[in-house]
């Protein structure tokens, strides 16, 4: 399928589903821009922001931030140069009024989706996949005390740095309830782009490489 405006992709699935770490592989890959909602509000609560200081709570709470924020906010990052060949968006939508609210938003921009990959995974996975997950705090670089540490421990594979930081909603309680809001909210989202043709599964419970495989295998079917 052609899309307007270059290789625009969305990732869908679960809180730990391994949507971050798929992006930044296809953000090298195909030299498009990874969107994490998820990390824009992250930098909005670091820094204090208006946004950040109304999304702080409603994140601890493992709840969904108002639409009209996250739009906003999307819509000015879409426009930035560093999309020009395309986007890949993780952690948005997230609900079938936000998918709505984003074809709307494509269309002002002259943009289409290219596809919606579905990462599959099986919720009694996910608990300890999220447990144990940390970034650079230098880079970002995600890693994980199990199934990807640091080569070194206590350095960065990527850029040698030694401080990581764990994600302030990545405990039980929180997980608990982002995943009951993904099935809740997110998860109507499959069948709206099932409809459109758009949407594609992977299995996400295979090893991080072998996914990665799969969605390029998918993504040589849309490219051209
Ligand atoms: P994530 O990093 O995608 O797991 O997002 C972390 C938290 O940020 C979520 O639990 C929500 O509180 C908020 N958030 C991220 N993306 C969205 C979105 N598209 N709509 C509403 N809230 C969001």
């Amino acid at each position: 399928m052609a899309a307007k405006g270059g290789l625009n992709l969305i990732l869908l699935g679960p809180p730990g589903a391994g949507k971050g770490t798929q992006a930044k592989r296809l953000e090298e890959r195909y030299g498009i821009a990874q969107i994490s909602t998820g990390d824009m509000l992250r930098g909005e609560v670091a820094a204090g922001s208006e946004i950040g200081k109304k999304a702080k709570a409603i994140m601890e709470a493992g709840e969904l931030v108002p639409d009209e924020i996250i739009i906003a906010m999307l819509s000015a990052r879409i426009a930035r140069p560093d999309c020009a060949n395309g986007f890949i968006l993780d952690g948005f939508p997230r609900t079938v009024p936000q998918a709505e609210a984003l074809d709307v938003m494509l269309g002002e921009h002259g943009l289409t989706l290219s596809a919606v990959i579905e990462l599959k995974v099986d919720d009694a996975a996910l608990v300890e996949r999220i447990a144990g997950r940390f970034t650079c705090a230098t880079c970002g670089a995600g890693y994980h005390d199990v199934f990807k540490p640091p080569k070194i421990p206590g350095h960065c594979d990527v850029c040698g740095g030694t401080t990581f930081s764990r994600r302030a909603d990545d405990n039980r309680d929180t997980v608990a309830a982002r995943l009951a809001a993904y099935h809740r909210q997110t998860a109507p989202i499959l069948p709206y782009y099932a409809a459109q043709g758009r949407l594609y599964s992977v299995d996400g419970m295979a090893a991080i490489d072998d996914v990665t495989v799969a969605v390029e295998r998918v993504l040589s079917g849309v490219e051209a």
